[in-house]
């Protein structure tokens, strides 16, 4: 038979959501200990899927990724419960025996309980990107911007790649609209240096997720993409893939004019030296002249950029089963 004051064997705490939808998460690996945040529902449907971490891949159980504040507060929970049937046991035995007679002493007991167990409440953290996953439709937050989806665990790297080139192509809209042709250069020049930058941001973060398939692990984890010949000369000697079989010679030319005129804008204040015109053989550059950028030819960059990035990212998914 069980009476309220039992101590009972299973004690469950939900764990609520925040404002958002998210609960938060704690990658178990010690080393990581990465915090990120998903919202229950959406995602991949089923039971018992593993959760896996964003940042390092640690694959697991959800149990196992509670996050050290969830626990302390289940914990507390879970302590005010037992404190209160052990005090609802001990006042089922409160007693009064009074003084009998002159010389007699009388004894009782009375349960006065101290303040309750503290409860530890806790509030989940504010993170800085929130990603949809494209795979499997997951909402989850993480610190940073590169990460693997907790559900399905594939790598967010193409993802962010295409967003941040959708985002150059509408500052490429927004420049045809302003009226002050300075600030419309600007918004040009702007997007052509963001495409280079986000390029090389997802060609680095996906060359370091595989670098186990490189022949040299150590030159993989450290890849820069910020000048095109070069980046897609050390991919073949690392992963044995060419990557500009994916796109025609023009657009070759086109791409890399494009990075050569990022390394312009970043470093010479956008001044053709002779370097651009031997990488280039641009005809129509002069040395110490700014250089041009057209509209038309950062759109065909973006498309371009973009038929790169999915030959790479397909490139180094189909050699490790498509993690
Ligand atoms: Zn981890
Ligand atoms: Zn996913």
């Amino acid at each position: 038979m069980t009476r309220d004051w039992d101590i009972p064997d299973q004690i469950s705490v939900p764990i609520e959501a925040d404002e958002d939808g998210f609960t938060g998460r704690e990658c178990p690996v010690d080393k990581c200990q990465g915090y990120f945040k998903i919202e229950y529902g959406t995602g991949l449907q089923g039971e018992d899927l593993p959760c896996h971490c964003p940042y390092c891949g640690y694959t697991g159980a959800h149990d196992e990724f509670w996050t050290k504040e969830q626990i302390a507060y289940a914990e507390s929970i879970a302590m005010r419960q037992i404190e209160r049937a052990i005090i609802r046991g001990l006042k089922e035995h409160e007693f009064n025996y009074p003084a009998q007679g002159d010389f007699g002493i009388g004894i009782s007991m009375k349960v006065k309980p101290g303040p309750p167990h503290p409860i530890r409440h806790y509030r989940e953290n504010r993170l800085e990107t929130e990603v949809v996953c494209d795979m499997c439709t997951l909402h989850y937050a993480i610190y940073g911007v590169f990460a693997h989806c907790p559900d399905c665990g594939a790598h967010n790297s193409l993802q962010i790649l295409k967003k941040n080139l959708d985002l150059a192509v509408k500052q490429l809209d927004l420049a045809g609209d302003v009226e002050d042709k300075d600030f419309a250069e600007h918004l040009v020049a702007d997007a052509l240096e963001n495409v280079v930058s986000t390029f090389d941001g997802f060609g680095r973060e996906l060359c370091r997720v595989h670098a186990e398939q490189a022949t040299v692990q150590t030159k993989a984890e450290n890849l820069s993409f910020q000048n095109l010949p070069g980046a897609c000369a050390n991919f073949k000697r690392l992963f044995s893939h060419d990557l500009t079989t994916s796109i025609e010679q023009a657009q070759w030319d086109l791409a890399v004019r494009c990075f050569n005129k990022r390394h312009l804008l970043a470093h010479k204040m956008g001044v053709i030296d002779q370097k651009y015109i031997v990488a280039t053989n641009e005809a129509s550059a002069v040395v110490g002249r700014r250089v041009r950028i057209d509209v038309d030819e950062v759109l065909e960059f973006v498309v371009i950029v973009r038929r790169l990035g999915e030959e790479l990212a397909s490139v180094l998914a189909s050699e490790d089963g498509g993690r």
